[in-house]
């Protein structure tokens, strides 16, 4: 039997903005959206189960995550009862419920936590370089390092057992009969998914957005590689050098678009931003101009009079590898992706 938690709603309110109660299951919802069919109900059944209380079945669903966010749902509701960012929080909420630490809850709800915690980091980072006299090329060279043991550690001890903790909700406890041959079949969903987000383009407005998402995956995940496997700033090759200026001109250009557009709340999407939602875009934008300054200071021979602009990187560097990327909305590029492949195992199992 389905447990009901009459505290629920409370609980969601704190991931997000919408009026539950406005909503009197017209359908209109339903009727407008993409991803709806005789077998969904998007996004109302998120909504009924939402209202109902009914925590056990969201933890087990992947819908929230298959929703793109295109805000048709919201625009047509005659109730203003928004549920595209119902399905907006109902991301967040799962990401805390995923999260094993419990530290994605506590930074999604708690602006104190997350300030406290960007301050503590940027502390951090400014007494190291303190520690090490300010001495550029070993700053430098563990700013190098801390890369490669972030992605590694971040990975592995956050990140991995996240998403099996996010596989046993959804697949293993509802007792989804998937044959393991169907794990191998379908990671090229996975794949595709993970580089190309092309569901989005099921919103038919999405095109542009699709775009910049592409483009910025693309630009965020080569500029990771050239910083970490080609070194970008010690690098000497002009390859190198120029890619990564590319890479990093790209995340911030598309970026700053981002931001603009947020600012001016052209779409749906941008009328509730969540500070989880800012922090994303703009330490994102940060990275990509900073990366880009210091590389620019290092070829004009200005850097080593410039030790603050590497520390000011090295700052932004860390809060969003350990704060953002494990706990913050990077989570959703992830999550998303591995929903879209657990729901294609799911359909080979005949759920
Ligand atoms: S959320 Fe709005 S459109 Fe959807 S069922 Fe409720 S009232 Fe109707
Ligand atoms: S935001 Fe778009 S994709 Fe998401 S539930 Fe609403 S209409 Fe469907």
């Amino acid at each position: 039997m389905a447990r009901i938690n009459p505290d629920f709603t409370d609980e969601l309110k704190k991931y997000g903005a919408f009026d539950l109660n406005a909503c009197y299951n017209c359908g209109n919802c339903t009727a407008v959206c993409a991803l709806s069919d005789e077998d969904n109900s998007f996004p109302r059944k998120m909504v009924r189960y939402s209202v109902l209380g009914l925590e056990g079945e969201i933890k087990s669903s992947l819908h929230p995550w298959l929703c793109y966010y295109c805000g048709e749902c919201s625009t047509t509701c005659p109730r203003e009862a928004d549920p595209g960012e119902l399905m907006m929080s109902l991301r967040r909420w799962l990401t805390a419920t995923y999260d094993w630490t419990g530290l994605s809850g506590l930074l999604y709800k708690s602006v104190a936590a997350s300030f406290l915690a960007f301050l503590f980091l940027a502390i951090m980072v400014v007494w190291f370089g303190a520690y090490e006299s300010f001495h550029l090329d070993t700053i430098m060279h563990f700013g190098h390092y801390f890369e490669m043991l972030a992605i590694g550690t971040v990975l592995l001890l956050i990140l991995l057992p996240n998403i099996i903790h996010m596989w046993w909700l959804t697949l293993y406890k509802p007792g989804t009969k998937a044959p393991i041959s169907s794990y191998f079949t379908s990671l090229g969903e996975l794949i595709v998914h993970m580089f190309t987000q092309k569901r989005t383009l099921g919103c038919d407005e999405n095109r542009l957005r699709w775009f910049e998402h592409f483009v910025l995956v693309l630009g965020y995940l080569s500029l990771l590689f050239t910083t970490v496997f080609l070194n970008w700033f010690e690098s000497r090759n002009l390859f190198v050098i120029i890619l990564g200026y590319l890479e990093s001109i790209i995340i911030f250009v598309v970026t700053f678009d981002f931001v603009r557009r947020r600012l001016k709340k052209e779409a749906e999407i941008s009328k509730h931003a969540h500070l989880s939602d800012w922090l994303f875009v703009i330490w994102l934008f940060l990275m990509g101009l900073s990366a880009f300054l210091v590389r620019l200071f290092i070829d004009a021979g200005l850097l080593h009079d410039n030790l603050w602009l590497y520390l000011v990187h090295l700052i932004i560097l860390v809060q969003w590898a350990l704060l953002i990327v494990p706990f913050g909305k990077w989570t959703h590029f992830l999550y998303r992706s591995f929903a879209i492949y657990f729901e294609h195992i799911k359909k080979t199992a005949g759920d």
